[in-house]
């Protein structure tokens, strides 16, 4: 399938959500898009940032252009997130700064507070890989304590499914979320295209949607046509703080 028909088909399904956002219906469905993997490549960082719409950014620790690529980001207005390597059962590569599940509970603590450092501007904090760390409560406890401590929330990227990160930062006190949907595993148009008609349809359940890209040049491309596209269907591009105060207030609302 070519990048044409992709289009057509996700215009089709953007044209039957138009009616969200009128003035009969309130406030329109949100969406929450996160950029994941800032950091090593100033040019791909850069476009990313400069796509029109309120997207949100999450920098990795200890990279070339991590400081500056969050110093960009906010410079422009958009939330920043410090996307915190942690161990995974893969045992893949982690970087600078990443949580291992050999370290004890004063290395996690000094390797995320250097993180977050490192990453200027964070409002929260979402786990890169970290299929393994996710599962253990100790590093957990020390993340949510460090994040409650400077009032910073929690995305479970959900690396795992066995991931108990979002219980933990519930009981913390830290506001969490959960990641719905990975965009671009595969950097294909029709992989991307169909997984964004996923989040979509979460959206059209729910109300809001989380996904999660990446800085690669298939997703910035298919942002950059489908987020005026979504503005037009009068779906509001939101950050997760955003999502976080809505949820809070609902929650104090409710008896
Ligand atoms: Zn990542």
């Amino acid at each position: 399938m070519g990048k044409r028909l992709c289009a057509g088909l996700l215009g089709a399904v953007l044209l039957a959500l138009a009616p969200w956002g009128s003035a009969e219906s309130g406030p329109g469905p949100r969406m929450s898009i996160i950029i994941d993997d800032l950091g090593n490549n100033r040019r791909l960082g850069e476009a990313a940032i400069n796509l029109p719409g309120n997207l949100t950014f999450s920098v990795l620790p200890g990279l070339a252009y991590s400081t500056q690529l969050a110093e960009m980001a906010h410079a422009q207005g958009r939330e920043v997130m410090l996307h915190m390597p942690m161990d995974n059962h893969s045992r893949l590569p982690l970087g600078p700064m990443g949580m291992t599940v050999d370290m004890n509970e004063a290395e996690w603590r000094a390797v995320l507070r250097e993180a977050l450092d490192d990453v200027p501007h964070a409002s929260g904090l979402n786990n890169h890989t970290g299929s393994l760390l996710t599962e253990q409560e100790k590093p957990m406890a020390v993340v949510m304590q460090e994040l409650h401590a400077r009032g910073l929330y929690f995305i479970d990227s959900l690396t795992s499914p066995r991931s108990i990160a979002y219980d933990q930062a519930r009981v913390a006190g830290v506001p969490a979320l959960r990641r719905h949907i990975f965009l671009d595993h595969e950097q294909t148009d029709v992989f991307i295209t169909e997984q964004f008609e996923r989040a979509l349809a979460i959206m059209e359940r729910q109300g809001w949607v989380i996904m999660i890209g990446h800085p690669y040049p298939e997703t910035i491309d298919f942002l950059s046509w489908v987020l005026p596209l979504l503005e037009e269907a009068g779906v509001e591009l939101v950050t997760p703080s955003e999502l976080i105060d809505t949820q809070q207030r609902l929650t104090r609302r409710a008896p």
